[in-house]
């Protein structure tokens, strides 16, 4: 059947589009859009039709910051009543932060933006670009799924909820916290009970990101807590602590109990996430996570590290007290947590 649907794609760099130079793999200015060409499934008028934004300067997504989130935000919002959804090309390393930042970033949505890129590039006999590319504007052109998502490897996840997985297999992505959003064999089988999302708002609007300082501390047993001590004063409105299990730390870590304190007393909010990938934190399980809680900690609950600093840079570019963003990050703002 012919399509009549219209799609965005954003072509913002990474392997897809990348060529061998003798510094490694890089992107290269106005190639992918040669290749695309040759493909003669993108021609197909059972495909909806597709347009592509080729971002300037293409970047491997090591690169990628706030300065991108934002254009990306931007060229969705200006195109946004032209398509029925988006596809953002992007490198896989920093794939789950982006698709997070865009989720909080984008508000109100009614149409699929579905973030895919490839493991090896297109230019290559075995790439996994193409199927990638394909499935995402099919996916993006049906408007079955009214978020930000990511597609790779035949599954199409939350994209707040997504982790960069494997470094070298084709299924690169996992949501451990979630099920996928839909399954891509012979048909694509959505999951509509995956997909629901809390109550969202009539209207589509854009926030875009400050530079709002953020820090991560992953805890090790033995950390040397007095080394990171400039921390503390260093005005840093959220920390995120990687704690062990459930959100614990080594309680008898004295310089770390003290900085976390000190950390609290400074208006700090230490935000709590697990080193494991699944079950996220609860604090006050364990004596060793009740200091934690006693020093006005609070848990990420079962947000991935890449939605629960995502979320902390939105609600803080909103304006937001430090006490309303303590508030609002306990609460399922875009199906990035379960409360
Ligand atoms: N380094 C690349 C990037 O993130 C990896 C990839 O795209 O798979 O841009």
């Amino acid at each position: 059947m012919i399509s009549n649907k219209k799609v965005c794609i954003l072509y913002t760099g990474g392997t897809i589009g990348m060529v061998s130079t003798e510094h490694g793999y890089a992107p290269k200015k106005d190639y992918l859009s040669v290749l695309l060409n040759e493909i003669h499934q993108l021609q197909s008028p059972t495909l909806p039709k597709w347009d592509i934004v080729e971002f300037d300067p293409l970047l491997d997504s090591s690169n990628i910051a706030l300065e991108q989130w934002n254009a990306i935000g931007k060229v969705i919002a200006d195109r946004y009543n032209d398509y029925d959804g988006f596809v953002v090309l992007h490198g896989t390393d920093t794939m789950a932060y982006s698709a997070s930042a865009l989720s909080f970033m984008l508000e109100g949505l009614n149409k699929p933006i579905v973030f895919t890129g490839a493991q090896i590039p297109l230019c290559e006999l075995r790439s996994d670009g193409r199927d990638n590319l394909i499935n995402s504007i099919v996916i993006a052109g049906e408007g079955q799924v009214c978020e930000v998502c990511i597609y790779f490897g035949g599954k199409l996840l939350r994209g707040n909820r997504s982790t960069k997985v494997s470094s070298d297999e084709l299924r690169a992505f996992g949501s451990p916290d979630h099920p996928p959003l839909a399954e891509v064999g012979i048909d694509i089988h959505y999951d509509e009970k995956a997909m629901s999302l809390p109550s969202r708002p009539k209207y589509f609007q854009l926030t875009e990101f400050k530079p709002v300082p953020i820090g991560v501390l992953k805890i090790i047993p033995g950390l040397q807590f007095e080394l990171f001590e400039s921390m503390i004063n260093s005005n840093l409105k959220a920390v995120v602590l990687e704690a062990f299990g459930s959100g614990n730390i080594p309680s008898n870590n004295k310089a770390l109990v003290e900085g976390i304190r000190k950390l609290a007393d400074n208006d700090t909010i230490i935000l709590v996430t697990s080193q494991c990938q699944r079950g996220g934190t609860t604090l006050g399980t364990y004596a060793t996570s009740s200091e934690l809680a006693r020093s006005g900690a609070i848990s990420a609950s079962d947000m991935t590290i890449e939605a629960a600093i995502a979320k902390l840079y939105y609600l803080f570019s909103c304006g937001y007290s430090s006490e309303r963003v303590k508030l609002l990050m306990a609460t399922n703002l875009r199906g990035e947590m379960n409360e």
